[in-house]
């Protein structure tokens, strides 16, 4: 299986990892908490990946933002959910690619992770 490091370097995405550099908080004036739990991606070329208790879900966010770099084939279209699909399609396509055998408790993360979005957008119709 390939680290997250690999992967980053593999696809040429810079990545800042914030058990590594964790100044990048106060860097983008946040404060450390932010960052739980959470990753972004940063135009095309950067991931930030936070501090996560569980390294599965660390995994999977990090992929899920490669995916949000690499999966998505139009940017314009379908903005945000259908780019939440895509991102997670990808992390997913990798995960399997890696042999990768997630516990449900991380699929079902990415799930409500997924749903968030689904609801947000849903709500804008309503
Ligand atoms: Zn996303």
């Amino acid at each position: 299986m390939k680290t997250v490091e690999e992967l980053c370097k593999e696809y040429n995405v810079n990545l800042i990892d914030l058990r590594v550099y964790p100044e990048y908080a106060s860097e983008v004036n946040m404060p450390i908490e932010h960052f739980a739990n959470r990753s972004f991606c940063i135009g095309s070329k950067e991931i930030v990946v936070g501090l996560y208790e569980d390294d599965e879900l660390r995994y999977v966010s990090a992929l899920h933002e490669l995916g949000h770099i690499l999966g998505i084939i139009d940017k314009k279209e379908g903005w945000p959910y259908h780019h939440e699909v895509a991102a997670w399609k990808w992390a997913m396509d990798k995960v399997h690619e890696e042999k990768i055998k997630l516990v449900p408790k991380t699929i079902q993360w990415c799930n409500d992770q997924l749903l968030t979005y689904f609801k947000k957008e849903k709500n804008k119709d309503d």
